[in-house]
């Protein structure tokens, strides 16, 4: 970027709030994926007036700019690939309203997930969306992917909690789109067009988010199984059931193992999966619904089942479930990271079928997720020093994504195409979709000036 665009960003936002410095752009080069790609430029705008001049700049003078929350995303959708400017909703971190007759909340993107879940509660409301990255991921980073989480099972993701977006445009034209009331149905739903836009369409700079009442009654189960199958095939028991448990989370020996020590639970060689379970109810209901899930796991040969005493307790296992994506290192020095879904009815032939693609490839798998959703992230560990493990694993991922569609399901579940999915978008998508997305991309950005590269193959 030129050093008069340059200052005519910081005539936008102050000096104080523009850098190029090669330390602050290192900071802004990265994200969950390890690959880096170093920006021109990190802006941190405080409002939609300074995004709307910083876009239009942007289009006047063709640069590119990328949104980014947290940097928590899995597959390279805030990495500044084809340089650019980082535009940081760091600043842009407040929640504006909750208003609980009418059940909202009205907030801007860069307030941290976990920060909404935590004030809504203490109102006695509820934000059902939890990604497990939730204590630093933001919701404008989870209104641009979609994001799901282990709640996803009783009470859906992202996507159904967005009532309307403030978005500023590509152009720097801002709109607003959806309603605060409980319906509408005014034209093209362009709500649900940006979410999981991967941040390609527009800039959010405000949402209005649907709350629901706090369930008054939780129970949170620890289920041992003495093989993934068995596991398997409770999920599926379980979800055909009509119970809907609120989570029904896998995990396998190999990734449990990794957690070990945040565990309060003992792990002994005998346990091949666990199934973290949570329901929720009124205090007769959860009850009623956990003893059948008990029943169905005992069914299918669980070992032992735990109930948790307290919240304290309950939130141990699930402090223990969000760290096993970071931990998985422990088994390797790189890391492959899928999330496909199946049919809920197709979970047991998908793990039989994970397993036989380990042994093939000689590759070390660790699997784990939402299966309560039919959503696995099936994580690939790379060892390094073998010079064909890379060919193996490329083979693998290619062949766990023909048995998620196999299966009924899709490549993606919750973490997005980025630049990370892109060789594989045409095993999903039809020539003529992709045409009419592109189309759709141009009509918003015709400059492709907003994260260009993304999600389409250049
Ligand atoms: C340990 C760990 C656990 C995770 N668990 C889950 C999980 O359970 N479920 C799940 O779905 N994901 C999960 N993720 C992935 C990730 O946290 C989510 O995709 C999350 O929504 C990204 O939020 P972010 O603020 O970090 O966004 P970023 O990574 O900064 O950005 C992601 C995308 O959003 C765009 N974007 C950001 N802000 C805006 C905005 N205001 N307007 C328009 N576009 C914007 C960016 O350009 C980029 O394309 C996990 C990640 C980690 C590291």
């Amino acid at each position: 970027m030129r050093k008069e665009t340059i200052d005519k960003l910081i005539g936008i936002v102050g000096a104080k709030y523009v850098t190029t410095e090669k330390e602050d752009l290192i900071c802004y080069s990265y994200d969950a994926t390890g690959r880096e790609y170093l920006p021109e430029a990190v802006i941190f705008p405080e409002s939609r007036d300074e995004i709307s001049k910083i876009m239009r700049l942007a289009s006047s003078e063709g640069f590119p700019v990328i949104a980014r929350g947290a940097g928590s995303g899995f597959v390279g959708g805030s990495l500044a690939t084809h340089g650019g400017l980082i535009l940081s909703t760091k600043r842009l971190n407040r929640i504006l309203e909750i208003d609980k007759d009418n059940m909202v909340a009205v907030v801007e993107p860069g307030v941290i997930t976990g920060h909404l879940q935590h004030d809504v509660e203490a109102m006695g409301l509820f934000y059902p969306p939890d990604p497990s990255s939730l204590k630093f991921c933001t919701l404008g980073g989870n209104i641009a992917m979609g994001s799901g989480g282990p709640q996803a099972v009783k009470y859906g993701v992202t996507r159904d909690y967005v009532l309307g977006l403030e978005v500023v445009l590509p152009t720097g034209e801002v709109i607003t789109t959806g309603t605060r009331a409980a319906k509408g149905v005014v034209g093209y739903d362009l709500t649900r067009l940006f979410v999981g836009s991967e941040g390609t369409l527009g800039i959010v700079t405000k949402a209005i988010l649907k709350l629901i009442p706090m369930p008054i009654s939780k129970v949170t189960l620890y289920v041992e199984f003495p093989d993934t199958t068995q596991a398997a095939k409770a999920v599926s028991d379980i979800m055909a059931s009509g119970r809907t448990p609120a989570t029904l989370e896998f995990i396998d020996h190999s990734a449990l193992k990794c957690v070990r020590e945040a565990l309060s639970e003992p792990l002994n060689e005998e346990i091949g999966a666990i199934l973290l379970i949570e329901v929720h109810g009124s205090a007769s209901v959860s009850k009623e619904d956990s003893e059948k899930i008990i029943d169905l796991c005992k069914q299918n040969g669980s070992l032992r089942v735990k109930k948790t005493r307290n919240k304290k307790e309950a939130n141990g296992l699930w402090e223990a479930r969000r760290a096993i994506s970071p931990s998985l290192f422990k088994l390797g020095t790189k890391k492959i990271n899928e999330d496909i879904v199946v049919e809920r009815s197709n979970i047991p032939e998908l793990i039989e079928r994970l397993k036989a693609v380990s042994e093939k490839y000689a590759l070390t798998m660790a699997n784990f997720g939402h299966a309560g959703d039919g959503n696995i992230h099936v994580n690939i560990m790379l060892q390094g020093g073998d010079i064909n493990e890379k060919a193996r694993a490329e083979k693998a991922v290619r062949e766990v994504f023909q048995i998620a569609l196999e299966l009924g399901g899709t490549i993606s579940g919750e973490h997005g195409i980025g630049i990370s999915k892109q060789p594989y978008l045409r095993m999903e998508l039809s020539e003529k979709e992709i045409e009419l997305m592109k189309g759709i991309k141009k009509v918003f950005d015709p400059q492709n000036v907003l994260n260009p590269g993304k999600i389409f193959p250049d």
